[in-house]
């Protein structure tokens, strides 16, 4: 069964995409024959497709059919594995504009930011390409003169990876393009709410030649359930999640039994400091994209802005200005900048957090209201004097929502900074080079941009310290998560 096209014009995209589960290279019926489930736009409640619910029975044949795979797979010649992934590459280069159009449908961030998770998506198939034709082993002697040390790399095994609704496309390549060129099959459990990109992804893999078995992809209502058969079952050897923390949590409690490898990418809490020294137009131009890309709905989202008592007015001014003439509409619409939240209980959750912090005294400088439907949408805010100890700052916002907290010492900004479980990401301005080394080291985090206010790059490592995760994806890191390294003892 197909993605049923319910209008014209942008909804053209959707047209094809597989609903079904792909299982040893086929599209499959869910052998339950439970209810189909409707992916909605979040711009105006609009029924894109109707996605099938995949079982446990379903999940075990999907991993039959991985664990057959594996070791063709793990035996096909690196390059031929990479250069499926690079002609991956091309195809989705290609096929730019119906791959934003898709996630904009069902996501609903704007299509420039759409165009821009595309070609960050993509850019995973083309690293990947390339560093899975450099996995190097070693040839070492043994300091007592006679033995010889052999280690090489190979892969882990069948994988189960696991995707968030906020990067529908990009989550999923960061995890598949590492996994497939190090020789692991995968199965792919992307998120209910935004399946569409991953579905057609996974076609376009099976277009390009990946062979059967190699990914598989189960949409279903049961995640919990089916995750826990996976990884009871012993055949799984890795899964690779990225979520909440609270999920998180739960699968490496369950990889426990069968001591399968995780990897974690979860959630964030992210300060964005504002040194006094600092360039106070590039940090508003940063603190736009660090708060308002993705709607805020992004695990790096700058979640606190801490700014230095001596320019924290003018700060507040330009910032609320900028958010102020934010456009906000439908994703599908050229002009819009904003687009609606993913669903009615992350608008009325971010709605309750800025009621709840305004009435503990917060001044709201800009917006603070959910916007009437259709769709989910939430006016992008700016406020101040926010309750140190409150949810607003303790939790991912997760919505256009900019809460600003003054600082006095670069001691009290660090210690603020810091005040947090979580440890993904931190953003700092300031043009001392000396200032900006203390704080880049002083931060808890596996990642600081200083006078920038986006981190992700295909070839860095991305991920987080404390519990912002496990792991690193991306770079020549992202590629370890899923090898394992076999040593060979030698006497000639
Ligand atoms: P979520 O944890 O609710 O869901 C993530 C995925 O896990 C979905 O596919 C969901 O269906 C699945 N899932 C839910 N319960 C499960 C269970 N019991 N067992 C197995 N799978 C289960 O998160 P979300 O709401 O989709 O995404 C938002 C969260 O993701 C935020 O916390 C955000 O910070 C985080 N995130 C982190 C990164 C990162 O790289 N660190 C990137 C994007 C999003």
């Amino acid at each position: 069964m197909s993605a049923t096209s319910t209008d014209s014009g942008s909804l053209d995209a959707t047209a094809g995409i597989p609903a079904d589960l792909l299982i040893g290279g086929e599209w499959v019926a869910a052998a339950s024959g439970r209810p189909r489930i409707a992916v909605e736009n979040p711009a105006d409640g609009e029924v894109l497709a109707e996605i099938a619910d995949a079982d446990v029975a379903d999940a075990l044949a999907a991993l039959d059919a991985a664990a057959a795979a594996q070791a063709g797979w793990a035996a096909t010649p690196a390059r031929e594995r990479c250069e499926l992934l690079r002609s991956a590459f091309e195809r989705l280069r290609a096929e730019r504009e119906r791959f934003a159009t898709i996630i904009s449908l069902e996501m609903g961030k704007p299509l420039r930011e759409a165009r821009a998770e595309v070609d960050y998506g993509a850019e995973f198939l083309r690293w990947y390409a390339e560093e899975g034709v450099r996995l190097q082993g070693d040839y070492r002697i043994s300091p007592d003169g006679g033995s010889r040390i052999l280690v090489k790399p190979q892969p882990i095994g069948p994988c189960l990876l696991i995707t968030p609704w906020n990067f529908p496309l990009a989550m999923a390549t960061r995890k598949i393009a590492p996994a497939l060129a190090a020789g692991c099959t995968a199965i792919l459990k992307p998120a209910t709410l935004t399946p569409l990109a991953s579905l057609a992804f996974a076609q376009l893999l099976v277009e390009v030649g990946v062979p059967a078995g190699v990914l598989g992809i189960l949409t279903t209502s049961g995640a919990g359930a089916l995750s826990s058969a996976l990884l009871a079952d012993g055949r799984i050897r890795k899964v690779s999640f990225t979520g909440s923390t609270e999920v998180g949590r739960r699968l490496i409690a369950a990889s426990g039994e069968k001591v399968v490898a995780t990897s974690m990418e979860l959630g964030g809490n992210a300060p964005f400091l504002v040194f006094a020294d600092a360039d106070l137009e590039a940090a508003v131009d940063g603190a736009l994209v660090a708060k308002m890309r993705n709607m805020g709905e992004a695990c790096t989202a700058a979640n606190r802005f801490l700014v230095a008592d001596p320019v924290a007015d003018e700060f507040a001014r330009l910032l609320s200005a900028r958010i102020a003439a934010l456009r906000v509409g439908p994703g599908t619409d050229e002009a819009s900048e904003v687009g609606p939240l993913i669903d009615a209980e992350s608008r009325d959750r971010v709605a309750g957090l800025v009621a709840a912090a305004a009435d503990d005294g917060a001044t709201v400088h800009v917006g603070g209201a959910p916007l009437s439907g259709p769709g989910y949408f939430f006016e992008p805010t700016v406020l101040e004097g926010v309750d140190p100890t409150g949810p607003l700052l303790g939790d991912e916002i997760f919505g256009p929502v900019a809460p600003i907290v003054r600082f006095g010492s670069d001691e009290e900004a660090i210690e603020l900074a810091n005040d947090t479980e979580y440890g993904l990401v931190s953003y700092a301005y300031t043009r001392d080079l000396e200032r900006a080394l203390r704080v880049a080291d002083a931060l808890e985090a596996g990642m600081v941009a200083i006078n920038r206010g986006l981190v992700s790059n295909a070839a860095a490592p991305f991920g987080g310290i404390k519990q912002s995760g496990l792991g690193r994806e991306g770079g020549r890191e992202g590629i370890e998560d899923y090898l394992d390294l076999k040593y060979v003892a030698l006497d000639l």
